[in-house]
């Protein structure tokens, strides 16, 4: 029995921000301005915190201008609408983002909407949903996570992805809608599963490409998958692992990993894949945010 190529995430997204930096470089010496990345976390979320440190850290780590805005659970929209207008209006912040979610009494689609398209770094405000479904790709910001599941199909597969059966499972806002929308602007057959769908396994075994973004652990069983198929497991599920002693826990995916890697072709760990990515294209958003800001062609090598 053959087993699955492990795409590297991790190796994959360090070679992503390495070439962010030396970009961001290059746009330094022609424009005389450093990239600037703000972060908004409300509340304490223990895992929020966690992503939005490493954020900063990265954004650091590749020369920009890195501000981390900190409010309290109980902070009133209005305060909230006053920040991302001051970021908004702040010339050294080139990328603003807002840590998702945001509690209850917080309207997220209208602090969404608020922020400056240009400046909106998840691809999440309207505007850019808009373009990335027009196929705009040149003038949108597109959401981190679905673009770096893209670049993983293709380090398996090659950059020509044109024709390719794709069977993405979520259709989420943040993950399942966009990466629909940019499997198809890479000429592929797409599909889009969710949980009313009827016999997703039938739909999964002809799948030339399987996105899983559920949040569901190990829902996607070994015998789904098409034999050489890739596999991009999108899902973080944190579950108990009394094999590591008691009242341990850790993270799987959304695909039964181990049995699917004896079938696919190519796939996506849990940890180590999809998730180093997310932050590698922010880092990629961020420039290309700061470029277009300063009336600057993107540097070939942020590519
Ligand atoms: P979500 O809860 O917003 O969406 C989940 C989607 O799954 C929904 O569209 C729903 O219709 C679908 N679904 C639910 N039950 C289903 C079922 N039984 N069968 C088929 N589809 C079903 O979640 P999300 O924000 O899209 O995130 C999905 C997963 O991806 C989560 O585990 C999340 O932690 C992870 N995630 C990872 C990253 C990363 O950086 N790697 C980023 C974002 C999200």
């Amino acid at each position: 029995m053959t087993e699955a190529k492990i795409i590297d995430g991790k190796a994959i997204a360090d070679a992503t921000i390495e070439k962010v930096a030396k970009a961001a470089a290059a746009f330094k010496e022609q424009s005389g301005a450093v990239p600037g990345l703000a972060t908004v976390l409300v509340g304490e979320n223990p895992a929020s915190a966690v992503y939005v440190r490493n954020k900063g850290r990265v954004a650091e780590r590749v020369g920009f201008h890195s501000i981390q805005k900190t409010l309290p659970a109980d902070v009133s929209e209005a305060k909230l609408v006053a920040l991302i207008e001051q970021l908004n209006d702040d010339s050294l912040v080139n990328g603003i983002l807002v840590q998702l979610p945001l509690p209850d009494h917080v309207n997220e689609s209208k602090i969404i909407e608020l922020i400056k398209p240009e400046k909106d770094v998840d691809g999440f405000h309207p505007i850019n949903v808009g373009r990335l479904g027009a196929g705009q790709l040149d003038q949108a910001l597109i959401p981190c996570t679905p673009a770096g599941s893209v670049i993983l199909a293709k380090s398996a597969l090659g950059e020509n992805l044109s024709g390719l059966n794709v069977l993405i499972i979520g259709r989420s806002n943040i993950v399942g809608k966009p990466a629909a929308q940019l499997f198809l602007a890479e000429h592929c057959t797409v599909t889009i599963a969710h949980s009313r769908t009827k016999d997703m396994e039938t739909l999964a075994k002809s799948a030339d490409i399987l996105v899983a973004a559920v949040g569901r652990p190990l829902m996607v069983q070994g015998n789904w998958i098409k034999p050489g198929a890739t596999v991009i497991d999108v899902g973080i599920n944190r579950v108990p692992a009394p094999e590591k002693g008691e009242g341990k826990t850790k993270l799987v995916g959304d695909v039964d990993f181990e049995a699917a890697k004896t079938v696919a072709g190519a796939i996506t760990p849990v940890p180590g894949g999809v998730g180093p990515m997310t932050i590698a294209l922010l880092m990629h958003n961020t420039l290309v945010a700061a470029c277009r800001q300063n009336g600057v062609a993107v540097p070939a090598s942020a590519t």
